[in-house]
């Protein structure tokens, strides 16, 4: 089958299994690329697929040498349909893995579920023995908690409705985006999908089976970003989320004396979560351009190679808050300054030149397998 985008509102619904694996092997150039460090050699990571939680598997696997077992939820093809992208982004991660004389096994299923993490329980223990990390990198719109309750998050404000600019992604034209405040239910469910209930969860789980290796350390990600950003992130329905997750980070080092836990605040980048948050992505694509322009912008897979193989090799570099920044390029002050004069002037007239519209596209695509370098797109592909 020829496989070609199919884009529709923020999402592509079709992936290139070719170019797919052309993006993972891209990653894994990238990392070797880098000189390697002594890590954790066991890695257990939750949301593995795509994105950020994709990278960092990338990082810890080519650049610690550690055997990994992900974990993801993700759609195979059914002979008509393709696969989703995360699909054929972790096969392509298992073979080159396995080429590299690496373990790397993949779970395919619901991570809030008993069932998964009783499945990883049983593979570590047939294949591992323990894990010495675990890398947090969900991004869901909902969850079964294990009583059956089902809850779904939302990208709201929370307090006052807001609007500000934000780029409509379809025509690529520039208008007002008006948010809505949520709910306290809303916050409430949004903190039990995206909160931190789910991680503890995880841990006391994997140290209850006896799992943990003797020290173990482990990651979530949040965001933080500028002032722009607040009503809809820091400030809303995922920023009171995200606090969730900050309080269970101190929570699993309380209650864990063999597990180090940290939050890594990343950059704001295209991936499937973060294209589906209103004004966001009009954020990005002004961000890009000053970053390219300064030469300092980075993608997931050099921001993760930079977490794992500088940021926390040893000890792990922190903020007063404890956070490990990987924000720090993002919000230099003379990147923010810019960003903040272009948000105020940005208009449809305007917007392929003062944001890096193009970069932003290319990046979707790729996210999907499409528009990577080399990769002939007019020839059959086996989608299975
Ligand atoms: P993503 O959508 O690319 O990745 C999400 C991953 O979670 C995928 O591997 C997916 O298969 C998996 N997943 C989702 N639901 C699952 C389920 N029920 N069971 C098992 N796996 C499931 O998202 P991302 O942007 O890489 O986000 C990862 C983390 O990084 C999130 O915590 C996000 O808030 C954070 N973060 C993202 C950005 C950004 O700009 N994208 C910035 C800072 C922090």
């Amino acid at each position: 089958m020829v496989v070609e985008p199919r884009v529709k509102d923020y999402i592509c619904t079709t992936a290139h299994p070719v170019g797919c694996a052309e993006n993972v092997k891209n990653q894994i150039k990238y990392v070797k690329a880098q000189p390697k460090v002594e890590g954790p050699k066991k890695v257990l990571v939750i949301g593995a697929s795509t994105g950020y939680g994709l990278a960092s598997r990338i990082a810890v696997a080519f650049g610690y040498d550690a055997d990994t077992l992900g974990v993801m939820f993700e759609k195979e093809s059914n002979g008509r349909r393709t696969a989703t992208a995360g699909f054929y982004n972790t096969r392509a991660f298992e073979e080159e893995a396995k080429k590299a004389g690496l373990y790397a096994k993949s779970i395919n299923g619901d991570a809030f579920s008993l069932e998964i993490k009783q499945q990883v329980i049983d593979t570590i223990k047939a294949d591992l023995g323990t894990v010495d990390m675990v890398i947090y990198s969900l991004a869901a719109p909902r969850r079964v908690t294990p009583d059956g309750h089902k809850y779904s998050s939302v990208l709201k404000t929370v307090g006052e409705e807001y609007s500000n600019k934000t780029l409509v992604l379809k025509d690529n034209t520039v208008t007002m985006a008006h948010i809505p405040a949520a709910t306290e239910e809303e916050i409430e469910n949004t903190i039990k999908v995206m909160g931190g209930e789910d991680w503890i969860d995880w841990m006391q789980a994997l140290s209850d089976a006896g799992v943990l290796a003797e020290h173990v350390t482990t990651v979530a990600y949040s965001y933080i970003g500028p002032k722009i950003t607040f009503p809809i992130y820091a400030e809303g329905s995922i920023g009171m989320a995200k606090k969730d997750l900050y309080r269970s980070s101190d929570i699993i080092n309380e209650k864990f004396a063999n597990v180090t836990s940290y939050i890594a605040i990343n950059k704001a980048l295209v991936t499937q979560s973060s294209a589906a948050i209103p004004v966001v992505p009009l954020y990005i694509t002004l961000l890009y351009k000053q970053m390219k322009a300064k030469g300092v912008h980075e993608g997931c897979i050099e921001q993760m190679a930079r977490l794992f193989l500088d940021k926390m090799a040893g000890e792990a570099e922190t903020d007063e808050n404890g956070f490990i920044r990987m924000d720090d390029w993002e919000m230099a002050d003379d990147i923010q300054e810019a960003v903040a004069k272009n948000w105020d002037a940005v208009t449809s007239e305007n917007v392929k030149e003062l944001a890096d519209i193009d970069g932003y596209w290319d990046e979707f695509y790729n996210m999907f397998g499409f528009k990577i370098d080399g990769v002939d797109y007019s020839a059959d592909v086996d989608i299975m």
